[in-house]
């Protein structure tokens, strides 16, 4: 966490006294739960008629969310809002209540039925762009700006007495690099996710892992991504692209390439972006993922 991030803590910081987790208050109801034995997080909107939790993130730590719900009110969890279909994030829900109001983008419900994954509770209400969740006097803005990080992810947007959160899991983990080779991702719908995100109305940004951040993140991950497709471009061109050498077969050629090519890419970057975290790690991934998409289109 820099130490711009850390204006944007809660106020009243209450820490569980095993460690495992922490809730933030960012007033008028809103609050960050942590969970520290796996690095997630998830909002929560206590008002006057039901807490709104949003993902459960797996069994074990919803019963640490319910548990960390209920030292701040003694309301009873009513609804529940996924950010989107992965099962990092929304397994374990049935420990939060019993029939609750599910909200999700639609598609969630058709990849969780898909997989026949029962530890998921089912979504029964369809969330799309536009879609306000009226709790008490919260609202809940919400957003789809099409496929991104998976095809199912929301972007959400909560009044707070610190500024307007947005809440988008997996899309913006302030402080930490873009993840690994991007799994699931829809890369140009990333990227076109991204630059709709930076027209919203909002001043800081909370992931499902890391945040919150300065509003800025949104636009550094966007630049971060188009740097490093700037970068994967000029090395693969000048790698000479999917040329076998001599002696050289379609599979040691195409490794070859791509680890020149992740490689060089990566250093053209390091300049600006080595110090996030995860950069070292994961910057020759996600070169790699981009590599797929200039010779694929995705
Ligand atoms: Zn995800």
């Amino acid at each position: 966490m820099s130490e711009a991030g850390c204006q944007f803590h809660g106020a009243n910081v209450s820490r569980h006294t095993a460690g495992a987790w922490q809730v933030e208050s960012f007033g008028r109801g809103v609050y960050l739960f942590r969970w520290n034995k796996g690095f997630y997080l998830s909002p929560f909107v206590v008002a006057d008629d039901g807490v709104t939790a949003f993902d459960p993130i797996s069994a074990d730590a919803a019963v640490e969310y319910r548990a960390a719900i209920a030292t701040v009110t003694n309301r009873a969890v009513t609804r529940l809002v996924y950010s989107h279909d992965h099962r990092d994030h929304i397994v374990g829900g049935t420990v939060l209540g019993a029939d609750l109001e599910v909200c999700a983008h639609p598609t969630v419900a058709d990849r969780v039925t898909r997989r026949g994954h029962n530890d998921i509770v089912m979504p029964n209400v369809s969330l799309g762009d536009g879609a306000v969740i009226a709790s008490g006097a919260t609202r809940i803005d919400v957003h789809d700006f099409g496929p991104n990080h998976s095809d199912s992810n929301l972007l959400f947007v909560l009044p707070t007495d610190q500024g307007r959160m947005l809440v988008w899991v997996d899309g913006v983990e302030p402080d930490v690099a873009p993840y690994r080779n991007l799994p699931d991702t829809d890369f140009a719908g990333y990227l076109h996710s991204l630059e709709s995100a930076m027209r919203l109305q909002f001043d800081f940004v909370v992931g499902g892992h890391t945040g919150p951040g300065e509003r800025r993140w949104v636009a550094d991950y966007r630049d971060y991504i188009l740097r490093l497709l700037e970068a994967t471009e000029v090395a693969y061109r000048s790698s000479g692209e999917q040329a076998p050498r001599p002696g050289e077969d379609g599979v040691a050629m195409t490794e070859r390439v791509r680890g020149d090519v992740t490689a060089t890419a990566a250093r053209a970057i390091r300049g600006r972006y080595g110090h996030w975290a995860g950069f070292e790690q994961w910057a020759p991934m996600t070169a790699d993922r981009i590599l797929s998409f200039i010779i694929t289109g995705n």
